[in-house]
């Protein structure tokens, strides 16, 4: 089939295989503006001109893991820093007072908040829970199964765990002495507990198109809510710190093709690639989430772009929300985007 057909297919809602979605992901040119145009009408079909924005709280840079792609990786040698539960509870109130949606808070997997259970860590969600009333998305890593009930009870709308890749033998070069199915199966343990989950893919990392396709694929199958594609960024201090820089033209394309097979899913433009200057190109291709908005001054870093355009604003809520209206777009109300959860969360199986 040509990629028209195929655009003509998913937009049909009909089956589309795994060599079509190959032959998406390998669209260039005209025919890859094609793809972009025919997701970017998706979303606006699905959300019209609302665009949810999520501020980030990294809120620990400490982690018990080595992951060869990432700069916060245990044995780096960098200044870590811990927030207190006062000062991640003042930085949400601070993202909410300035527009943002949900406050997704994120650490590497600290061992003093994994310790018990993830017992300070759920205490600081549901603190920010009860203290601001905001969404709140956990990103802890990998948890036990047990620690997925009581995550939910502290007031977790989400539960964010990116598996990177579903090559097996590609993820056992990344997540080193990690359990692929562990990894996978926190997107089921946190859908049984009531929790939203998102799944998200890294581009540039040593994967073939068919490799993302299959990803994209089974992130959709696994139904989560918000799925997500980010470039790789080479990190200093790492094994694959002398890894060539990909340009974001594949993570725009698996952009496009997550909206025209899942076109109902929330779909991140993340900041922390490209900064501000990569928003606008992202949201064309059918993105309807802007996140990892920093509040600048605070002291707190990115994950792929450790200080990217963080303290010179340009990551702040004030900044993204001025971008937005240029483009005729607007941030969603808390309420708009509440209601959505409830909707999204009224589909999810509950365990027992
Ligand atoms: S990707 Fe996450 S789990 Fe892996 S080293 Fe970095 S912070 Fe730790």
């Amino acid at each position: 089939m040509s990629v028209e057909d195929i655009i003509g297919s998913a937009l049909l809602k009909e089956r589309i295989g795994i060599d079509d979605v190959v032959a998406l992901l390998s669209a260039k040119g005209a025919e890859a503006e094609a793809v972009k145009e025919a997701a970017r009408n998706t979303r606006d079909r699905m959300f019209g001109d609302r665009t949810f924005v999520y501020g980030f709280v990294y809120f620990s840079t400490y982690c018990r893991n080595d992951c060869a792609f990432c700069y916060y990786r245990k044995t780096n040698s960098l200044r870590r820093y811990r927030k207190s539960a006062d000062e991640i509870v003042a930085l949400s109130g601070s993202l909410k007072d300035a527009g943002i949606n949900l406050v997704d808070l994120t650490m590497g997997e600290d061992p003093v908040m994994c310790a018990d259970g993830h017992r300070t860590m759920r205490d600081v969600v549901r603190r920010v829970k009860e203290e601001v009333d905001i969404a709140v998305m956990a990103s802890p890593g990998a948890m036990d199964e047990t620690s997925f009930k009581p995550m939910s009870e502290a007031g977790a709308d989400w539960f964010a765990c990116y598996q990177e890749t579903y090559n097996r033998d590609l993820f056992s070069k990344l997540r080193l002495e990690q359990d692929f199915d562990r990894r996978l199966s926190q997107k089921t343990w946190a859908r049984e507990a009531g929790m939203l989950t998102e799944d998200g893919m890294m581009v540039g990392l040593g994967e073939t198109v068919r490799d993302r396709a299959d990803s994209i694929l089974r992130m959709g199958a696994l139904g989560c809510e918000q799925i997500r594609a980010m470039t790789f960024v080479p990190q200093e201090g790492t094994p694959m710190s002398g890894t060539s820089a990909s340009t974001s033209d594949d993570e725009l394309m698996s952009i496009a093709v997550m909206r025209l097979l899942f076109p109902d899913r929330l779909i991140p433009a993340s900041l922390d690639v490209e900064g501000i200057a990569g928003l606008r190109t992202r949201l064309d291709a059918g993105a309807n989430v802007i996140t990892s908005i920093v509040p600048p001054k605070m002291n707190l870093a990115g994950v792929a772009q450790h200080e990217l355009d963080i303290d010179n604003g340009h990551r702040s809520v004030h900044h993204v929300l001025e971008m937005l209206d240029a483009m005729g777009k607007r941030a969603a109300t808390c309420g708009e985007y509440n209601e959505s959860v409830s909707k999204m969360k009224s589909k999810v199986r509950i365990g027992d």
